[in-house]
C-alpha cells in the first residue's frame, strides 16, 4: 500500500503554463541567434546592458500607462518583502494569514517582473547620468519578458526579447532608418528572410492630441457598431481600437480618419525624410495607418516587422520613437527609439522555413578500450576541447561494438579509438562515422586535423 506521504511525494511538476524549456539541441539555434544579434548590433556601435528582471511595479504604470492590458492586467506582481513565508503551512493558513495583513505594520514595495525592457533602459540611463556622456547612447539588451497571457503558438507568458535603444539629444530620420537598417541587417543574417517591414507616424505632442480626440469623436458616433472592449477604449485610449481583430469591427475601423492626414507641418516633414533615409539604404517597406502602437510613450514614428509561417501571432518586431519617455520618468530632456524582438517567434519563424543554420554538434566518441588506454583518453580529450572540440569522454569501458553504436546514436562525427594497439604505437585510429573511413593519426596531426575540420 502506498502512504499518503509517498503519493504526495510522487507529484509530477510540470512548467507553468505559458513557459516551456528550451532544450537541447534547440537551445544551440538560440544561441547562435543571440550571438548574432550581438555581433550584428556591435558592428553599428550598439553596447550591451544588462538589466534587472523586477523593477519597481510604478515604473511600468508610469512609462507605458495604466489603462494598457500590459500593466493593468498581465504583470506578475508581488509584495516586497512578502507579506509571509508562502511556503509555511497549509493552503488554509496561507489565506488566512492574507486575510489578516490589515494590522501588518512593515512597509511594502510592490515590484512586477518586467513586461517590456524599454523602461528599465531608460530608467538606467537616467540612474547613470548618461545625457553627460558624449554621442548617442545605443544599448541592447537580450532576455525573458513576462506577460500574463492567455498562451497560443507564438505567444508566451515567459517570452524572449532582443531589444535596442537609441537616447540622445537629436531626432534625426537618420537614427531611426540605421535602427531599422541594423534589424534587418540581423535578420537577414540569422536567416529570417521572409518579412515585411511596415512603418507609420503617430504624431507627437501637438498633432496626436487633437487627432486622438477627431478619432474619439468618430468613435462614438459610431459606438454600436464596436464590441464591448472596443467601446471602453473609445473612452480610455481610442488609438487602440485599430489592434482589435474583430471581423465584425473592421468595416467601422476602415472609415476612421488616418494619422497621415492629421499631422503637423513637421511630423509630415520628417516621415517623408524617413521614407527618404529608407530608400536610399535600399529597404523597402510598407505604410500601415493602423500601426499605432498601443503604448503610451510612443511618438512620431512606429514600426513593426511580419515574418511568414506564424499564424495571427506573426509579429516579430515592434519598436518606435518615444521623445516624452525620459521626461516622463524624472529625466532630462532626451530623443529615443528602439525596438523588441520577439525571438520566440522569430525562431519559430526560421524553423518552419527551413533555413536553419549547420550546428556543429559532437565532433569526436573516445572509444576506449582497457585500464592502460584510459589515462591517454583523459588526456587526448583534454586536449581537443581545449582547441575548441567538441568531445564525450565515456566514464566507464564499453564493449567495442557498443561503443561506435553509441557514438553513432549521439550523432559523433568521429571515432577516436584508444585501446592496446595505439597505446603501444603512440597512435590514434579516427574513425569518420559517415563513411566508415579510418586513418591513424600521431597527437600533433590528430589536434590538427579535427581543429581545421571544426573551423571549416
Ligand atoms: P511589444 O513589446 O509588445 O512591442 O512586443 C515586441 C515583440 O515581442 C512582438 O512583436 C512579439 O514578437 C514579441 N512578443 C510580445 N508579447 C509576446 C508573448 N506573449 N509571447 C511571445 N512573444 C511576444
Amino acid at each position: 500500500m502506498i502512504e499518503g506521504g509517498e503519493l504526495a511525494e510522487r507529484k509530477q511538476f510540470r512548467a507553468i503554463k505559458g513557459t516551456r524549456d528550451i532544450v537541447p539541441p534547440n537551445s544551440a539555434l538560440w544561441n547562435r541567434f543571440e550571438e548574432a544579434a550581438r555581433e550584428v548590433f556591435e558592428s553599428y556601435n550598439f553596447r550591451e546592458i544588462r538589466l534587472p528582471i523586477f523593477e519597481p511595479t510604478e515604473l511600468f504604470a508610469r512609462a507605458v500607462g495604466t489603462d494598457t492590458d500590459m500593466v493593468s492586467k498581465e504583470m506578475y506582481t508581488f509584495l516586497d518583502p512578502p507579506p509571509l513565508d508562502l511556503l509555511q503551512g497549509s493552503p488554509e493558513q496561507t489565506s488566512a494569514a492574507f486575510l489578516s495583513q490589515g494590522t501588518d505594520p512593515v512597509r511594502r514595495e510592490a515590484i512586477s517582473l518586467r513586461p517590456e525592457g524599454t523602461a528599465s533602459v531608460v530608467r538606467a540611463y537616467i540612474e547613470h547620468g548618461m545625457q553627460t556622456k558624449p554621442g548617442d547612447v545605443k544599448w541592447y539588451y537580450v532576455g525573458p519578458m513576462f506577460r500574463r497571457e492567455r498562451p497560443q503558438k507564438g505567444r508566451y507568458r515567459q517570452f524572449y526579447q532582443i531589444g535596442a535603444e537609441v537616447l540622445g539629444q537629436s531626432d534625426a530620420p537618420a537614427i531611426d532608418a540605421e535602427l531599422i537598417e541594423m534589424l534587418l541587417a540581423f535578420f537577414r543574417r540569422v536567416g529570417l528572410n521572409r518579412t515585411t517591414l511596415y512603418i507609420n507616424s503617430i504624431g507627437d505632442r501637438i498633432c496626436r492630441p487633437k487627432y486622438v480626440e477627431l478619432l474619439r469623436q468618430e468613435l462614438r458616433k459610431a459606438r454600436d457598431q464596436f464590441g464591448e472592449d472596443s467601446q471602453r477604449r473609445i473612452e480610455t485610449n481610442p488609438l487602440r481600437v485599430f489592434d482589435s481583430k474583430l471581423p465584425a469591427e473592421q468595416p467601422a475601423i476602415e472609415k476612421l480618419p488616418h494619422i497621415a492626414d492629421h499631422l503637423c507641418a513637421e511630423c509630415r516633414e520628417q516621415f517623408s525624410k524617413l521614407k527618404g533615409e529608407l530608400g536610399l539604404r535600399g529597404i523597402e517597406y510598407e505604410e500601415n495607418w493602423r500601426l499605432v502602437r498601443g503604448l503610451d510613450y510612443y511618438t512620431r514614428t512606429t514600426f513593426e516587422v511580419t515574418a511568414a509561417g506564424l499564424g495571427s501571432q506573426n509579429a516579430v518586431c515592434g519598436g518606435g520613437r518615444y521623445d516624452g519617455l525620459v521626461e516622463l520618468l524624472g529625466g532630462p530632456p532626451t530623443k529615443g527609439i528602439g525596438f523588441a524582438i520577439g525571438s520566440d517567434r522569430a525562431i519559430l519563424s526560421i524553423e518552419e522555413s527551413g533555413s536553419l543554420p549547420r550546428l556543429p554538434g559532437l565532433a569526436v566518441f573516445i572509444a576506449w578500450m582497457g585500464e592502460k588506454a584510459y589515462p591517454f583518453a583523459v588526456q587526448i580529450a583534454r586536449k581537443l576541447r581545449a582547441t575548441g572540440v567538441s568531445v564525450e569522454l565515456p566514464a566507464e569501458e564499453m564493449k567495442f561494438k557498443k561503443a561506435l553504436g553509441l557514438a553513432d546514436k549521439l550523432g559523433a562525427r568521429y571515432a577516436l579509438i584508444l585501446g592496446g594497439d595505439e597505446v603501444a604505437s603512440e597512435t590514434y585510429t579516427l574513425k569518420r562515422l559517415s563513411d566508415a573511413e579510418q586513418r591513424k593519426l600521431g597527437e600533433t596531426d590528430l589536434l590538427e586535423y579535427l581543429e581545421s575540420e571544426r573551423r571549416s
